[in-house]
């Protein structure tokens, strides 16, 4: 395994792309950048943003995509991001901020985006019965507590059930998730950088999956998934191999 990578995790909510984001961020040895971490890092310390953020994700709303954009810029300009690259986590969510987002990296291209799969039914019951460190984000659920008395196993902090966790809030975060987020499988799959993974089963597997998928693309440098020919009649054009992302060859 080559430290370092740049990718894209999407999927519903309660998808697990939190759980396998850390894991893959470990496994990489890359930095996790979730955006709605930072956004309740933002909330929890009433910076403005954090103010304007607040009222719109209790809703389920979305935030503007420029401001998310500028926020994910900055980070994405720090040293540990242009060393080794980034695992992204809830962004983007728009065809708009994937469009910014390229522009963000140019002239580095994403390695790949995996997007988990679930079926709706079994992320409304995950959804149901998650409950997150205020602190450090940590998953939990009511099935898998910490080991003591809901305080975090990684860093001692409170573990509750998230605000936004609610029935008619899941709803139209889901909602919005059809309607805006989805369309970016299309637009990552004509790119040829989409990979579908089975988010079901335990965490162990799914992040055997990803890890598989990863693997592929960077050893063999193919799209994990052939993007639709647009012309059956056009002879297909070798794949281009894939660069493996060194320390050094992420430098932005
Ligand atoms: P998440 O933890 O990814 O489910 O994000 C929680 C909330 O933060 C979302 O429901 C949105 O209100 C907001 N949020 C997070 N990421 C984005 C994004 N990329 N674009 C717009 N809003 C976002």
């Amino acid at each position: 395994m080559v430290p370092g990578v740049r990718l894209v995790v999407l999927g519903k909510q309660g998808a697990g792309k939190g759980t396998q984001c850390v894991r893959l961020s470990h496994y990489y040895v890359a930095p996790h950048v979730s955006t709605g971490d930072m956004l309740r890092a933002a909330v929890k310390s009433r910076t403005p943003l954090g103010k304007r953020a607040k009222e719109l994700m209790d809703r389920g709303e979305l935030l503007p995509d420029e401001l998310i954009i500028e926020m994910v810029g900055e980070r994405l300009g720090e040293s540990d991001t242009r060393a080794r690259g980034f695992i992204l986590d809830g962004c983007p969510r728009t065809l708009a901020q994937a469009e910014m987002l390229e522009q963000l990296i140019d002239p580095v291209q994403l390695d790949l985006v995996i997007d988990l799969e679930v079926p709706t039914a079994l992320v409304l019951s995950r959804l149901a019965s998650r409950r997150v460190c205020v602190d450090c984000g940590t998953n939990y659920s009511t099935g898998q507590p910490p080991t003591v008395n809901w305080t975090c196993d990684v860093c001692g902090g409170e573990v509750v059930q998230r605000e936004d966790d609610t029935e008619e809030v899941i709803s139209r975060r889901l909602e919005l998730y059809e309607r805006q987020t989805a369309p970016l499988i299309e637009f990552y799959r004509a790119k040829g950088l989409l990979a579908a993974v089975d988010g079901t089963g335990t965490p162990d597997e799914v992040t055997a999956r990803c890890v598989s998928v990863i693997e592929d693309r960077r050893t063999r440098g193919e799209p994990p998934e052939p993007a639709e020919p647009a012309e059956p009649a056009e002879p297909a054009e070798p794949p281009e191999p894939a660069e493996v992302p060194g320390p050094a060859e992420v430098e932005r």
